[in-house]
């Protein structure tokens, strides 16, 4: 981070109550800045840093600053009107920005209850797996620091944008990271080039792409870890399952394709090193078109049970919360929302 770098977001936090005249915000992007409909009682001197002048009205159009500092030492001038009017940070331009910067839906609120909190949108990496995405836009460290406490009295994992880096305290920094949740700047996310032009800084999805790894469940790994990379908004309806083989499941989605064995869904014995029942279940699910009917009273309430179990395990493995394997009414029958098949030499196998 050099200082030019975080220097015109400091303004956010320097200007009182996050106002200011053009002369006050200097070289911050002006994309990002409003026009209110207020003036400004006081405004920089020229070219002095630190010295105000006060402005002083002797008819509309008949303006006059003063120079405030004890010896004067700014000569008196006439002012534009112009130079009077107050800009403040448009909340929804930034937004926009930074949303497409990091890669998130954008979904814009100010927080009630919270100091200058904003929320800017919804981070949805994977399947059910979606972040909240927060702006603090206030002053101070302490006023962060109350927020970060508030957020991590939540279940929920967030990732916050703060004015700038240099507002992030060590105390927040951890809070945040036992909540497996992540702060970060707005000089981490955008650029601001000589020209006062606004970029989105290539670091900034690495930052974010490196905290999800810690936070999502680990993908395409065997074991009680396998997770499936279900794509964010996809259904089961999207599904195909296709059995190459007796343990082997093709399993598609979208352009994702991966390959699945009985341990990956956690079906495989460990003891047996077999195929448990729920894996013959599904496995059967290809040769009846996907659904699950059976013909004595007596089978009921075991292939009621066989079924949740499949369908819990496919919940978990998936990421989607619905049920994969519903009742039909109208089949009276279980009936699989997913396509299930299998090749034609598995197929003569089962
Ligand atoms: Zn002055």
């Amino acid at each position: 981070m050099t200082l030019y770098q975080s220097l015109p977001w400091r303004k956010l936090t320097e200007l009182s109550s996050g106002k200011g005249v053009k002369a006050e915000w200097q070289d911050f992007p002006e994309e990002f800045l409003s026009i209110t409909n207020e003036q400004a009682s006081s405004i920089p001197c020229n070219g002095r840093a630190g010295c105000y002048m006060n402005v002083v009205r002797h008819g509309p159009s008949d303006i006059v600053g003063i120079c405030t500092s004890d010896t004067k030492q700014c000569d008196r001038r006439t002012l534009k009107k112009s130079e009077l009017a107050l800009y403040r940070i448009d909340h929804k331009k930034l937004a926009t920005k930074v949303a497409a910067a990091i890669g998130f839906t954008e979904q814009h609120e100010q927080i009630k209850d919270y100091t200058a909190l904003w929320k800017f949108g919804v981070l949805n990496p994977q399947a059910e797996h979606s972040f909240p995405v927060y702006c603090f836009l206030g002053q101070t460290s302490s006023q962060l620091d109350k927020i970060i406490n508030q957020l991590c009295m939540g279940e929920q994992t967030f990732l916050l944008i703060a004015a700038t880096s240099s507002l992030i305290s060590t105390a927040s920094s951890d809070a945040s990271s036992r909540h497996k949740s992540k702060l970060i700047g707005i000089d981490d996310v955008l650029a601001i080039d000589a020209a006062g032009k606004v970029t989105a800084k290539n670091s900034a999805q690495t930052i974010v792409s490196n905290w999800l790894e810690t936070v999502l469940p680990k993908s395409a790994k065997p074991g009680s870890e396998y997770q499936f990379p279900t794509p964010a908004g996809a259904t089961w309806e999207q599904f195909v399952f296709e059995f190459t083989a007796t343990e082997m499941l093709l399993v598609s989605c979208g352009q994702i394709q991966e390959r699945l064995e009985p341990e990956h869904l956690k079906m495989k014995n460990q003891n047996s090193g077999k195929p448990t029942l729920q894996w013959t279940l599904l496995r059967s699910l290809a040769t009846t078109g996907g659904s699950i009917s059976w013909q004595d009273q007596d089978a009921t309430d075991r292939v009621k049970k066989q079924k949740q179990e499949l369908a819990n395990k496919l919940k978990q493995t998936f990421g989607l919360s619905e049920d994969p394997v519903p009742w039909s009414e109208s089949d009276k029958a279980y009936k699989a929302k997913f396509v299930v098949k299998a090749a034609d030499n598995v197929l003569r196998q089962l």
